[in-house]
């Protein structure tokens, strides 16, 4: 018989990750609870949900009380910072995330990546990368579907995209390699301030075989650490900065060794050896080679012959990018043979995405950028000096318009994308020079659209009618 047998189980939300524990907590025969914001348009449908048949809807708000449950999953959209949640982890209560309870079931092995932006990017590569070598790759976390269905799947290997919010309440995920990517602002108005914030992300190292760090953000690793730590990023940090920030001082760990990845003007190499030549990877934005460090440093830990690392690699080499992450929209040719570059880079919801983006604009093209939204309450310092410095005409849009002022000379705030778009169109066409048009909003979209993919999809439709003119 299951552990969940007759016990008190309370799950909180019934979105995709809340159904599935409902799901998992009534086969596993446990008495559920189900605490939701909508519990009156729940109650009325039971009758069509057999799911929620013999489940006890409860209202959720702040005076929800979680005494007596054996164990209560959290869904991941739910706020931990709410009272209700805040008060039953003050008292001690068995408070946990849809991904413990994933981790306390599962048998296969299991990859982890977080961090405040390129989850999503290397989690494709990862997957792309060891599905050609004929691995049955798992997929999921932090999006989509719940990581409860692949318990009952023949997977080779999983891999998982988690956010901070998720490792919170996760206490047993043994990984054979966990990676933080980066720690930039982001959710500042979730996690109070940035060292919250990299604390929660550092608990995916807890029970992890290897840990993927990067050298050049010292946020991702922290001092005495006793991890055996691997590291990726640039050919210089691994010489100097890597010691500076104590990355090399970690005792379990000699500079440049089989575990450090890094590229130089020849291309990826991990100690003497060189993994991918800089002429295959060209194409790849700057933040993405980045990103292929890392999915090559775990590839060369989970695969055992040179003919699966070479489909790994070959898969990397050929990598095209996700929608709405610097995704070339158009090229444009004008009549004296220059160009204007559109890029959608709409999943840009925060400061060093934006950040990273302008750093993938040729040095030589005029740059015209579209931001705003809403801001998180993130520290825009280092991304307005970079704007000031670099964006020749800057748009603002969005709730936070205001915080954009002042940080670059040509600024001209609008209400819609439409707007936005022919300003950009009109600056580009005056200058007769190579010029790129990057929407990169460095906020979130809620303010104006239903989410990202939507502020995305407008850019690009508003950009195509325009070019069609
Ligand atoms: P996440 O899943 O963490 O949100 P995505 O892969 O969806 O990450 O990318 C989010 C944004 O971050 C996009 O604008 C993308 O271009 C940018 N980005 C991707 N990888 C990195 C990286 N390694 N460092 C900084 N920004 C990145």
């Amino acid at each position: 018989t299951s552990i969940y047998q007759h016990k008190p189980i309370a799950v909180i939300g019934f979105g995709v990750t809340g159904r599935a524990c409902v799901e998992f907590m009534r086969r596993h025969g446990a008495q559920v609870s189900l605490f939701d914001v909508k519990h009156d348009e729940l109650r009325k449908s039971v009758g069509n949900e057999p799911l929620l048949k013999g489940v006890n809807i409860i209202p959720f708000n702040d005076d929800s009380c979680f005494k007596g449950f054996d164990t209560v999953v959290v869904s991941p959209g739910v706020n931990t910072q709410l009272p209700a949640i805040q008060n039953a982890l003050s008292e001690g209560l068995p408070l946990i995330s849809d991904i413990e309870l994933f981790a306390r079931h599962n048998s296969v092995p299991a990859i982890g990546i977080t961090g405040s932006n390129g989850k999503s990017t290397v989690v494709d590569m990862l997957h792309k990368g060891f599905s050609a070598t004929g691995l049955k790759v798992g997929v999921g976390g932090n999006f989509g579907n719940s990581i409860l269905a692949f318990l009952d799947e023949p997977y080779d290997l999983i891999i998982l995209e988690l956010s901070s919010f998720q490792l919170e309440l996760t206490f047993s995920l043994h990984l054979r390699i966990a990676a933080i990517l980066n720690v930039t602002e982001d959710h500042i108005d979730r996690h109070g301030d940035i060292i919250g914030y990299a604390r929660a992300k550092q608990r995916i190292f807890k029970h992890a075989d290897i840990c993927i760090v990067n050298r050049d953000d010292p946020r991702t690793f922290s001092e005495g650490d006793t991890h055996r730590l691997n590291s990726f990023g640039s050919f210089h940090s691994l010489k100097v900065s890597g010691v500076k920030s104590g990355f090399n001082n970690n005792p379990s760990h000699n500079a440049n060794d089989s575990r450090d990845i890094y590229s130089s003007d020849l291309g990826i190499s991990i100690g003497d050896e060189l993994i991918v030549a800089q002429e295959k990877i060209r194409h790849l934005a700057n933040h993405n080679v980045l990103n292929a460090q890392v999915a090559l440093l775990c590839a060369k830990s989970i695969l055992n012959t040179v003919e699966e690392m070479q489909c790994f690699i070959e898969s990397v080499i050929n990598y095209s990018g996700l929608a709405h992450r610097f995704a070339l929209v158009h090229v444009e040719q004008m009549s004296n043979g220059k160009t204007i570059h559109w890029v959608n880079d709409s999943k840009a919801t925060n400061p060093g995405a934006a950040i990273a983006a302008i750093k993938c604009i040729p040095d030589d093209a005029i740059l015209v950028m579209l931001v705003g939204g809403d801001s998180k309450g993130t520290d825009l310092r280092e991304l307005r000096e970079l704007i000031r410095r670099r964006v020749a005409k800057l748009i603002v849009l969005g709730k936070d318009a205001k915080r954009f002022s002042n940080c670059c000379a040509d600024t001209s705030f609008v209400e819609t994308i439409d707007d936005a778009v022919l300003l950009a169109n009109e600056f580009s066409h005056a200058t007769q020079q190579n010029t790129y048009v990057l929407l990169s909003p460095a906020c979130a979209s809620i303010d104006m659209f239903k989410n990202y993919q939507e502020r995305g999809k407008q850019f690009e439709q508003a950009v195509l009618r325009v070019e069609v003119v």
